[in-house]
């Protein structure tokens, strides 16, 4: 697949006021954007380091995926999201690879990204992401 980087790393956080002050106020990081993906049912927050974001995820509803991630497994890493192109060729070639596949096509995530997931179960036990910034 090529990524060119880490596009960003999810983490689940409980709280996203409280894990904002720690990246900002420890980490010296800057909080640049929240953004509510209803969709998803969870409010994020993004954070710069580098060429490489970190996404914190706070469920807004105990179903969502955050919101069950967190009751299964506790706070902690969500996902490993890379940067690559042509996102629906990396699929395809992912799937003819048997690796199993969350999203079969790429789907709208934060920021505007067409993003898709792997399945855990093909990855070593880490939710991949892979994204794309198209330009348009
Ligand atoms: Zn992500």
């Amino acid at each position: 697949m090529n990524p060119s980087h880490i596009e960003h790393i999810g983490i689940a956080v409980s709280n996203l006021e409280t894990a904002i002050s720690f990246y900002e106020n420890v980490l010296g990081l800057k909080c640049y954007n929240i953004e509510l993906v209803a969709e998803q049912k969870v409010r994020t927050a993004f954070l710069m380091v580098g060429k490489t974001k970190i996404e914190l995820l706070e469920s807004t509803n105990p179903e969502g995926p955050i919101g069950k991630f967190i009751e299964k497994k506790g706070e902690g890493i969500h996902h490993i999201a890379f940067a690559v192109e042509n996102i629906e060729e990396q699929l395809v070639r992912a799937e003819k690879m048997g690796v199993k596949l969350i999203d079969s096509a790429p789907r709208k995530g934060a920021e505007g990204l067409d993003i898709a997931f792997l399945h855990p179960k093909s990855t070593s036990g880490v939710l991949i992401e892979l994204c794309e910034k198209k330009v348009r």
